[in-house]
């Protein structure tokens, strides 16, 4: 099959590869749209390893597993290559979404949807289906969204956010507005989104921000008091991981306030845990999935992802498919349809 090889440094080659085999409990899945995440940049900007990135797929299932039994040949899908040890302590208790050495992609030895075909080694791990049918109404190009969507359902989820609490997201790029969307859609009344770029701006407006703060003109800090009157907000999402946008949070959650961290730093940061203690701060990491709830969320049109689509490529252009992805301003999410 064709696959997307990442071969260094801000390059990739088109490689005939061999195709995948289906695992006892997993499938194989035709790829027909792969959208590109802000962790497959990362590698794309500085690994040397050999990779096939994508992580954010939907296609038809082509081969199931002999376990399998829920998932059939044809089924039109949503799908994440996660890989648990099998051997951890939460591998043992059931738990395998948390396994100690759980592989998430992007990784040189799971090859990745940036291509024809991608092997998905377990339909279920732990709490998690990670392959998930698709109703009809839902194209693939949505389909490929459910995983970014999914991370911003189960922080939220996560974290207890109620439809009262005012909320603030850092950071508006695809992970940001999915959990605008997401908020919009458990009711909650006052959201206000800091970000960059007009595009961005625009659509957080549309997915339901109340207030929406350009961070390259304006501080979210003073808006934020304001607009609470100087408490501060309930939640603040941190999606942007960064040392500026950490820092607001600390500044602009309550007393007693609890701070999401999602978006996945570069760069370590440097802080004072004197301040969080000082306040009574909780701070909720998280990285999980919630692909049934997120397929519910897009199928009734609680939350709607196809204005964040704003590129998409083919598998023979998937460079620039990345390179648009890393430099254009008006790109949120770049998906590769090979
Ligand atoms: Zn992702
Ligand atoms: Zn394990």
């Amino acid at each position: 099959m064709k696959a997307a090889v990442l071969q260094g440094p801000r390059k990739i080659e088109i490689e005939n590869i061999p195709d995948p085999e289906v695992e006892p409990d997993g499938v194989v899945v035709k790829v027909r749209a792969s959208g590109i995440c802000g962790s497959d940049l990362h590698p794309y900007k500085l690994s040397i390893t050999k990779m096939v990135l994508g992580h954010e797929s939907s296609g038809d299932v082509v081969a199931v597993g002999r376990n399998v039994s829920h998932i059939h040949e044809g089924d039109r899908v949503a799908a994440i290559n996660i890989r648990p040890c099998g051997k951890c302590y939460w591998c043992r208790h059931e738990r395998q979404e948390i396994c100690t050495r759980l592989k998430w992609p992007p990784s040189p030895t799971m090859p990745g949807a940036m291509a024809e075909y991608v092997s998905i080694p377990f339909t279920r791990v732990g709490n998690y289906d990670t392959v998930v049918r698709l109703p009809d109404s839902l194209s693939y190009e949505q389909g490929a969204t459910v995983e970014p969507l999914s991370i911003a359902l189960f922080s939220i989820t996560r974290a207890q956010v109620q439809p009262e609490d005012t909320v603030v997201v850092l950071g508006a790029g695809m992970i940001g507005l999915c959990v605008a969307q997401v908020l919009k859609a458990i009711g909650v009344s006052r959201i206000i989104i800091s970000g960059r770029r007009s595009k961005r701006l625009e659509l957080a407006r549309a997915s339901g921000a109340d207030v929406v703060v350009d961070a390259a003109t304006e501080d979210i800090v003073p808006v934020v008091k304001e607009v609470t009157s100087g408490a501060g907000a309930d939640v603040v999402v941190e999606c942007a991981g960064v040392q500026v946008t950490f820092d607001q949070a600390m500044r602009i959650v309550r007393r007693d306030g609890k701070v999401v961290m999602l978006g996945i730093f570069e760069k370590d940061v440097t802080w004072s845990p004197n301040i969080p203690i000082n306040r009574n701060t909780t701070m909720i990491g998280c990285l999980g999935e919630d692909f049934p709830g997120t397929v519910d969320l897009l199928a009734t049109g609680r939350a709607d992802t196809r204005p964040f689509i704003t590129h998409e490529f083919p598998l023979d252009r998937v460079q620039e498919a990345f390179e648009t992805q890393l430099t254009a301003d008006g790109a949120v999410k770049v998906l590769v349809k090979p």
